[in-house]
């Protein structure tokens, strides 16, 4: 006779709705094997009994074999007494206990239900809610964990009899698809007027819309994470009527194409940038654009790239086929406001800037924008962390006490940090955006309030921002720890790479307050294990107006110039009151920024003097930069401590080249060339091995590019960001890895556990 075993097997990561409990019943069937398998909040639990070699040979297969959508992050089993079982069943969830179960973000339309709904055969033909275990809403219908339809806003649709036979079913590919669904028993379509009446026959709803479109009226569709505006791609001025009604001037718009073959005909595509369009993330893909395309100019006005996405929901390949031509598909919300989920709501605030709502039941637990990616350097990178990637942890190997992060005031991201086993999950939530309305920090207080009650962490470190401003509500109990914002830039980016000990961060961006009171913005901060040092920074200069300042590069090239020439920097054209303010030193706080200097040198070439949204005349510098000037400017490292990176000999040449009519891309690439040379020699200078690079002034491609080539030449080990934003929406991770650095808790476990027993 074998010898008979049983173990607990305890499975934990994005383990729950992607038919994980299946594969295991199906696995432990075919085997022979007895016992059964369960949800419960911490993960995957099972009890399987059979000879002990089939138990080991299990346990391979469970860790190679499992589904493609699952990721284990910890496996772990004990040996149990054999109980004699005769059978392997799928158990009801357990709902007690800690939660240490990954939520998973929501996934992409799989091949096999787009095979369903185009298919005139199947019950779910053209039905816009179809989903599966392989795909489907997760993230933005979860209420509670355990991953059940009890704990989703699904609960108030009941199952027919059809639906509920695939659930039950551990053969079905529907077994446990917790949103499952069809026209008989699921949400449905309504088309809306301005008024929330409804309009015309509501099984012709997209027919209406997709006439409505091609007519050139906007549609806010409500969608899976929030509503989109649509509106035809091709239309000038449907697109024009957006904007004015969106109040939104320049800022480029997403589109949404029908098909790769489409998006192959408006933009220059690779395969890695493929990869990323058809993904289960489908996030918002930064391409080339193609010249001659047919999208319209006010798109993407002065910008070579386009935003685009393929159809994720079922609803939007039903619509794309219908439409079969590109659209605008951007955020359904007023300017900065965070995007609408609810159809009253969005009758409110979209309701003067729609001309329809098509709109359905299934109620939107939490508001999640489209993600944003980008090929660099032959990675993915992603700039907007939202849908398909929120609210994935990023894992730590240290253990760090359960920390709440605020995040940054603008591209604004909320962070928890959930003690596991083997270190630390940190949990970002998904974008939230600038705190500059009501909205938006009601909308920044609720996403701080779900992360705790999901995963059931009570936080004893509150981490925020240094700034005097930054909201300071009471969003959580705990002892506060102030975190500078470019040293949150540098750890956000070393936590990514799982980089521990030490590096030399650069650190560029548009604004951050700085430990001396002054903007910071151009700094080289060398991590140390509990602290940093500022080894090096860009020369200072005054921003007459502060903050307003970011809006006008003119005023920002006045400063900078004023800080050289004194008065001669006045040639009479500009405003007497930011004469005055120089001249006084009164509303001009002194900064060191980077994203500033590229603003103003954008101004003093003649690029612009003014800009509708932030980085956008940095963009524009980059977007005019010549690919095949080699040469850069002179600069001067003033010895110190810390090191001064002073500008003004590469901004006298910069103005004499402007004199001399060199054209603005050569200035540009130039420029570019320059501050990489400055990042080389700063580098060289301090010796670190490791160089990290991140801020706002790292999306800018050419810049990055430059830098991480020209490092890796001198022998750098270069790390730049790519799961995690290197705007300020990368901010929170950083912050809660500073907060643990401060208290100099990290990996010290004594102290953590009582930190923890408070
Ligand atoms: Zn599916
Ligand atoms: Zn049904
Ligand atoms: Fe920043």
């Amino acid at each position: 006779m074998l010898d008979v075993s049983r173990i607990q097997v305890l499975i934990r990561g994005a383990v729950q709705g992607v038919g994980f409990r299946p594969f295991i019943y199906r696995l432990a069937t075919d085997m022979g094997l007895t016992g059964w398998v369960s949800n419960s909040p911490q993960g995957v639990m099972i009890e399987v009994e059979g000879p002990k070699a089939h138990l080991d040979a299990f346990m391979i297969r469970v860790k190679h074999q499992h589904p493609p959508r699952a990721s284990i992050s910890l496996i772990e089993h004990f040996p149990l007494n054999p109980l004699g079982s005769s059978s392997f069943e799928i158990r009801h969830s357990a709902h007690s206990g800690p939660k240490h179960t990954a939520i998973l973000p929501d996934i992409a339309t799989c091949g096999d239900c787009l095979r369903e709904i185009l298919d005139p055969t199947n019950r779910r033909y053209l039905y816009p809610f179809t989903n599966c275990t392989h795909c489907g809403p997760r993230f933005t219908i979860i209420e509670n964990l355990p991953y059940d339809r009890g704990n989703t806003t699904m609960r108030k649709f009941t199952m027919c009899e059809h639906c509920r036979t695939e659930y039950e079913n551990p053969l079905d590919r529907r077994f446990h698809a917790q949103p499952n669904a069809c026209r008989d028993c699921g949400p449905c379509l309504e088309l809306w007027n301005r008024d929330g009446h409804i309009c015309g026959i509501p099984e012709n709803a997209i027919a209406t819309t997709t006439a409505a479109l091609k007519s050139g009226m906007i549609v806010a569709v409500k969608g899976l994470g929030g509503f989109h505006l649509m509106v035809d791609a091709a239309n000038e001025d449907a697109i024009s009527r957006l904007r004015e009604r969106k109040h939104r001037e320049e800022k480029p718009f997403a589109i949404m194409a029908p098909s790769l073959e489409s998006v192959r005909n408006l933009c220059e595509v690779n395969a890695r940038e493929e990869q990323l369009l058809l993904s289960p993330e489908s996030p918002i893909v930064i391409l080339r654009s193609r010249a001659g395309n047919n999208v319209a100019a006010a798109v993407a006005p002065r910008n070579p790239n386009l935003g685009v996405m393929l159809p994720y929901t079922p609803l939007h390949h039903i619509l794309m086929n219908e439409v079969a031509r590109p659209l605008v598909a951007t955020s359904g919300n007023r300017s900065d406001e965070p995007i609408a989920i609810d159809e009253y709501d969005a009758l409110e605030r979209l309701g003067e800037i729609a001309d329809l709502f098509l709109v359905h039941n299934r109620p939107i637990r939490r508001h999640v924008d489209d993600s944003i990616v980008r090929d660099l350097l032959e990675r993915p990178q992603i700039i907007r962390r939202a849908r398909g990637y929120a609210p994935l942890p990023i894992a730590v190997n240290a253990t760090l006490p359960a920390t709440v992060a605020a995040g940054a005031h603008l591209k604004n991201t909320v962070a928890l940090s959930v003690p596991t086993d083997n270190g630390t999950s940190i949990v970002i939530s998904q974008h939230i955006g600038d705190l500059e309305t009501k909205e938006a920090s009601g909308a920044f207080h609720a996403a701080i309030n779900d992360l705790q009650r999901l995963y059931e962490v009570r936080p004893i470190v509150i981490a925020r921002d240094l700034h005097p401003d930054f909201p300071s509500s009471p969003y959580a109990a705990g002892q506060t720890e102030r975190v500078q914002h470019h040293w949150a830039h540098v750890l956000s980016c070393m936590a990514e790479h799982n980089l521990d000990t030490t590096a030399l961060g650069v650190a560029w961006d548009g604004a951050g307050f700085g430990l001396d009171g002054t903007i910071w913005g151009g700094e080289f901060l060398l991590a140390s294990r509990n602290s940093f040092d500022r080894v090096a920074h860009f020369r200072t200069f005054p921003l007459p107006g502060g903050d307003a300042a970011a809006r006008k590069p003119k005023h920002t090239a006045i400063g900078l110039l004023y800080e050289i020439l004194g008065d001669q920097a006045f040639d009479g054209s500009e405003p007497p009151l930011l004469r005055q303010m120089l001249k006084t030193n009164v509303r001009s706080p002194r900064t060191s920024s980077v994203g500033r200097l590229f603003d103003a040198v954008a101004s003093l070439v003649g690029i612009r003097n003014e800009v509708s949204f932030e980085g956008q005349a940095a963009m524009e510098m980059e977007f005019v930069a010549a690919e095949d000037a080699e040469e850069f400017y002179p600069y001067a490292i003033r010895v110190g401590k810390p090191l001064i990176v002073d500008w003004e000999p590469m901004l006298r040449t910069i103005l004499a080249d402007a004199r001399e009519l060199i054209p603005a891309g050569i200035i540009a690439a130039r420029f570019h060339n320059t501050l990489a040379e400055i990042i080389a020699d700063v580098a060289e200078r301090i010796g670190e091995p490791s160089i990290v690079l991140t801020g706002g002034c790292f999306q800018n491609r050419y810049l990055t590019e430059r830098t991480v080539h020209r490092l890796k030449n001198c022998g750098f080990a270069v790390y730049w960001h790519e799961r995690v934003p290197t705007n300020d929406g990368g901010i929170s991770l950083g912050q809660i890895m500073a907060a643990a650095r401060q208290l100099s808790v990290i990996g010290e476990n004594s102290c953590v556990w009582q930190f923890l027993a408070k």
